[in-house]
């Protein structure tokens, strides 16, 4: 799920979500499971951010300057 669609299935703001995720991450980390990031993704030119770590949505795409974008989302491995 992307952060939007656990927002909603949780009732808490996005942006708790995404402070939540990076506490989720740390946790799993210790248990030996990793939270997988599924890169965002732009609609526009199909640039894959696969190198960013971060928790939130881009601002914009760096090949297209447009912010037509996917957002990232997450799984649990
Ligand atoms: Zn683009």
């Amino acid at each position: 799920m992307d952060a939007r669609q656990l927002s909603g299935q949780l009732g808490v703001q996005e942006k708790e979500v995404v402070e939540h995720l990076a506490h989720i991450s740390r946790s799993l980390a210790a248990k030996g499971r990793k939270l997988v990031i599924q890169p965002s993704e732009c609609l526009q030119c199909g640039y894959v951010f696969k190198d960013r770590k971060r928790f939130t949505r881009p601002g914009r795409c760096p090949q297209c300057k447009k912010s037509h974008l996917k957002n990232p989302a997450f799984y649990i491995r």
